[in-house]
């Protein structure tokens, strides 16, 4: 994975995590509380296990879900795994990632996961 894609990459999944953030502070008041308590330097410093502690009945599943997916890519970024598949290990393709950031699975892996899940 070149370094320059990946910084891209990295950037781009900090921005969306601040903003999804930002957005549950604005439409929840008890998001906001929580998040105000928590006192962040940065709102995309706010580690998800702390909100799915405290948060999971204000914020909603579907949002968490979303925030973990972007903490495991700016994770794997960290360890130098990131554009690699987490099942098959096959390189994920750059046009994925850039539409899906968070992509975690190739498409082929990704699609045996929804059938089986369906
Ligand atoms: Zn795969």
């Amino acid at each position: 994975m070149e370094k320059n894609f990946t910084k891209k990459m990295e950037q781009a999944l900090t921005a969306v995590k601040a903003e999804i953030i930002d957005k549950l502070v604005e439409s929840n008041k008890d998001f906001k509380e929580i998040v105000e308590g928590m006192a962040p330097k940065d709102l995309a410093d706010v580690a998800s296990d702390d909100i799915d502690r405290k948060m999971i009945e204000a914020v909603g599943s579907k949002e968490l879900n979303r925030l973990k997916l972007i903490e495991s890519a700016i994770t794997r970024i960290k360890q130098g795994k990131y554009g690699l598949c987490m099942k098959c290990g096959k390189r994920i393709p750059n046009d994925r990632l850039e539409a899906i950031p968070y992509a975690l699975l190739c498409i082929q892996c990704k699609s045996a996961e929804e059938r089986r899940n369906r």
